[in-house]
């Protein structure tokens, strides 16, 4: 049996009394480590990180938490190879899809350090301009917005245990907020070691930062008034998390981010050689294929206009052939392991369900595995279709967690945004199109039901950010069924951790408040 895992919480080192739940190379099918929260007291974790960690990290200044978020990343840096190598092991990805989270979340500190430090010797933020009350100017209001005096609980989703703990982790404790981060099991293992490098390397004040690894039981329970809490997951864990006490009883700010139906389409005017047709299809094969298709950003349903859907179908297949899946540590392999055999499972469940609306285009699972077995978690990528996509239900409604897209023709471009909305709300939908009039117009008539429009022409094809990732600046998350949250859009994601109040008063009372604040720069 493995070791387990310690948790850090209420200031120390403390390990679960069970003998923990496993977790697996899911390439090799080794146990890699246990994690267990058996026996840890919550309520004391919860009271630490409140009245310790905040405590000490309201007392600093937004440039100084800034500074903590720089020195973060260098001790990130300092064991970034160990990191890789438990992304190997644990995740089974490939050296880049590692990056991809690594790299990410090392990436997203430092954006945020950088801001922070405009924010400089600022004890709060001054939101929006002062208003007068009355005729006499002596009496005004300024919205203020101060950290809230409560704890920061991350419930994170498997895919990311490095990006998905810091990108939420950066804001927070920028804002003078404590967190404690609650990873998916399955991979607890990044999340637990990264956090272990920074209190080791005594960065943060004692609570600002806690994790607990195991069983999720109870953690709700401990939020009070003032926490937050921030799920990355399923729809149906979500619901669990907006419908607790907490939320409809306590008013505990709650952020969620689910399962998102994202699209990609083509514009209606082009063509098989055109360059907007090139540049979709090399996205589409890069979006199946990075991280298996385990991003909640990934490319799910391609619309392309009816005359270029053969085309389509070939151009994708032949980029997808090019993938070798299988043992990451191989140099051959591009495409790495789903994170475990749960995962497997289902998704080659939710492939069943498609298939009763779709037939399959391309299947990589033809060819051999490299240097694993038919019995590791890994699964190549499958490109399925259907030329009656306006009557397909499951094709709308079912996201499959892994290496599978579904390409669907309209015929109009209104029925393409009809399709498109049938997702009930994703977190990105990209635009591939030559001519900048349609792609105003499709960013429009796409905004309302996504979080984010990613749009790709010719004269960015080098430049753009990619379809999936999530870049700090902009905002990522997705109305309706993708959770109806918002993460990261730069300074923006400091509002989640803030209270906003409304301060009426003498305008030398105001005055003084202007001295301690600084201007959201949005
Ligand atoms: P999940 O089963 O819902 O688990 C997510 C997290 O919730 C895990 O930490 C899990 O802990 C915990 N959890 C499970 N049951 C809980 C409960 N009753 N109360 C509190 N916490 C509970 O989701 P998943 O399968 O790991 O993640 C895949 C899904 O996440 C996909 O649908 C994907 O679209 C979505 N996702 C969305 C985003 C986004 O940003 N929108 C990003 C990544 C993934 P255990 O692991 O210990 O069960």
């Amino acid at each position: 049996m493995t070791a387990l895992l310690p948790n850090f919480f209420a200031g120390r080192w403390q390990t679960g009394t069970d003998a923990g739940t496993p977790l697996f190379d899911p390439v090799l099918g080794t146990e890699l480590a246990r994690v267990s929260s058996s026996g840890i007291d919550l309520a004391e974790g919860f009271a630490f990180a409140r009245e310790q960690g905040g405590a000490a990290l309201r007392a600093m200044r937004y440039g100084q938490r800034a500074a903590m978020l720089s020195q973060i990343v260098e001790v990130l840096q300092a064991n970034r190879d160990a990191y890789y190598e438990i992304a190997t092991a644990n995740s089974g990805t490939v050296a880049k899809d590692s990056g991809v989270d690594i790299d990410g979340a090392i990436f997203t500190l430092g954006y945020y350090a950088k801001q922070g430090a405009a924010l400089g010797d600022a004890t709060l933020l001054l939101d929006g301009e002062r208003i007068r009350m009355a005729k006499d100017p002596a009496f005004q209001t300024q919205h203020i917005q101060v950290p809230t005096h409560g704890v920061a609980l991350f419930i994170n989703a498997f895919n990311f245990p490095s990006w998905g703990l810091w990108e939420k982790a950066a804001p927070a404790l920028l804002s003078g907020v404590p967190v404690i981060i609650k990873p998916a099991t399955a991979t607890a293992w990044l999340t637990q070691r990264m956090v272990k490098d920074v209190v080791d390397a005594g960065v943060l004040p004692v609570g600002a930062l806690s994790v607990i690894c195991g069983s999720s039981a109870g953690l709700m329970d401990q939020l009070q008034a003032f926490d937050v809490v921030s799920f990355t997951g399923s729809a149906e864990t979500g619901r669990i998390i907006r419908s607790h006490r907490a939320v409809t009883e306590l008013s505990v700010r709650c952020n969620i981010e689910a399962d998102s139906l994202n699209s990609a389409l083509l514009s209606p005017d082009a063509t098989a050689d055109s360059e907007a047709f090139k540049l979709l299809v090399a996205e589409v094969a890069r979006e199946m294929t990075v991280k298996s298709g385990q991003k909640c950003t990934a490319i799910r349903r391609i619309f392309v206009p009816r005359a270029l859907y053969q085309a389509t179908a070939q151009a994708i297949g032949a980029r997808l052939a090019k993938t070798s899946v299988g043992n990451p540590r191989n140099e051959s392999v591009r495409m790495g392991a789903l994170v475990s055999q749960e995962q497997k499972a289902s998704v080659l469940a939710g492939l069943a369900q498609l298939k009763t609306e779709a037939t399959v285009l391309y299947d990589g699972n033809a060819a051999p595995l490299v240097d694993a077995d038919a019995s590791s978690a890994c699964v190549a990528p499958v490109l399925l279709g259907t030329e009656s996509p306006m009557s397909a239900q499951v094709l709308h409604a079912v996201e499959v967690f892994g290496p599978v897209s579904t390409l669907m023709p309209y015929d109009s471009i209104n029925e393409a945004y009809t399709m498109i909305r049938r997702g009930e709300g994703s977190l990105v939908c990209s635009v591939y199109s030559e001519d900048p009039t349609f792609t105003a117009q499709a960013s429009v008539a796409l905004a309302s039901s996504h979080g984010r429009v990613h749009a790709v022409s010719p004269d960015v094809a080098t430049l753009h950010s990619g379809h999936g990732n999530v870049m700090p600046m902009s905002l990522h998350g997705g109305p309706g069924r993708a959770g109806g949250g918002e993460e990261l859009g730069g300074l923006r994601a400091l509002n989640f951790y803030h209270r906003r109040s409304a301060v009426q008063g003498s305008a030398l009372a105001l005055d003084q408040l202007a001295a301690q604040g600084a201007k959201l720069p949005l």
